[in-house]
């Protein structure tokens, strides 16, 4: 059985940025305002992560890294929420299967911080000899995660990876977009025992702001801003010529695009869905063919592109991991999306 857990693990958790992930979703989640990641051997030998969010009761700790745990969890009374928005409580579960995990948390209300210990989903002693229970601790209000040896356990796993570097790579590369899309949020990155960290944003950036500080300010000069809305908010089209079902729905979407002036190499395409960073290969042809008639062959855009959709539109039965995300209404909303662009593009132009 412990065999079973660490594949299926490994089918959540396919490498130290994967990880990462979960852990800034889950401070993101828990309304953080500060998140500072710490990370040795590209995150494989260890990958910590310290919030100022909510924090952890004390009495969800004993049952925090069993799987499907959200709805069993008193922190989230709203059951609405966890169908809606596909928490599914595995991240942390999954990364106990396949690395040591502990959790160090405090909230407003405790006195002071506790500590846990994880492995396989169950709480175990931190050092042998010791009891299993979390253990009184020193720490601030929010949260620090910290895996340890990751894939220590799934050899295959751990000879999947190329490098530390390039493992590092992605850990700044998910980072990066999670810090330009949530610019009010104070994000840091280090090694251990580095100096100066090598990315942080300050809080309360404008997202320009942070893709200015993020990607350089050649982007920040080229780039065009337009909401898009189910209800044609940006531009006169009259033509709301869809079907009944479209109408009904509500969706909005905020793009930052570069103009032909910015020429990239290979597009920079930033994907979020309900605040969610995701990748759907469809979206990034359909967001490169608005460029073909604008950038010279071989160039290419950079494009941030957050949308909003009714939650219960989103395939939330799609693995979280499957490459593709689904939605209803996926076509029409991104030929919305992409007519936009191209008309503010080609009015830019002239
Ligand atoms: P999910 O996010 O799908 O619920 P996870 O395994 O990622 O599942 O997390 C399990 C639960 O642990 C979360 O629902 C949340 O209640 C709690 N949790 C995890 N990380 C944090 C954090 N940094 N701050 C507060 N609560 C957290
Ligand atoms: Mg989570």
């Amino acid at each position: 059985e412990t065999l079973i857990n660490r594949i299926a693990a490994g089918e959540i958790i396919h490498r130290p940025a994967s990880a990462l992930k979960e852990l800034l979703e889950n401070s993101l989640d828990a309304g953080s305002t500060s998140i500072k990641v710490i990370v040795k051997d590209g995150g494989l030998k260890l990958l910590q992560i310290q919030d100022n969010g909510h924090g952890i009761r004390k009495s969800d700790l004993p049952i925090l890294a069993e799987r499907f745990t959200t709805s069993k969890l008193s922190t989230f009374s709203d059951l609405s929420r966890i169908a809606t928005y596909g928490f599914r409580g595995e991240a942390l579960a999954s990364i106990s299967h396949v690395a040591r995990l502990s959790v160090t948390t405090k909230t407003k209300k405790d006195g002071h911080a506790w500590k846990a210990t994880y492995s396989d989903g169950l709480l175990v002693p931190a050092k042998a000899g010791q009891s299993a229970d979390p253990k009184p601790s020193a720490g601030n209000d929010g949260t620090i995660i910290t895996i340890e040896d990751l894939f220590f356990n799934t050899p295959t796993r751990l000879s999947a990876l190329r490098s530390s570097s390039e493992e590092y790579a992605r850990i700044l590369d998910v980072m990066t977009k999670y810090a330009i899309h949530n610019s009010k949020v104070a994000f840091q990155c280090k090694k251990a025992g580095s100096g100066s960290p090598e990315l942080t944003t300050p809080a309360n950036s404008t997202i320009p702001q942070a893709i200015k500080l993020l990607y350089g300010h050649t982007i920040a000069n080229e780039l065009i801003h337009v909401n898009v809305t189910s209800l044609g908010a940006t531009d006169t089209d009259e033509s709301m010529d869809v079907d009944d079902e479209e109408e009904e729905e509500s969706w909005k979407a905020e793009v930052y695009f570069t103009n032909a002036n910015y020429q990239a190499k290979k597009t920079n395409f930033l994907l979020f869905i309900n605040h969610r960073l995701v990748d759907s290969p469809r979206m990034k042809r359909a967001v490169e063919a608005v460029y073909t008639s604008i950038l010279p062959k071989g160039a290419s855009p950079f494009v941030y592109l957050s949308l909003e959709v009714d939650p219960k539109n989103v395939d939330v039965n799609v693995h979280p991991t499957k490459k593709e995300v689904h939605f209803l209404n996926e076509d029409a909303i991104t030929d919305k999306i992409c007519s936009t662009m191209q008309v503010t593009l080609a009015n830019q132009a002239t």
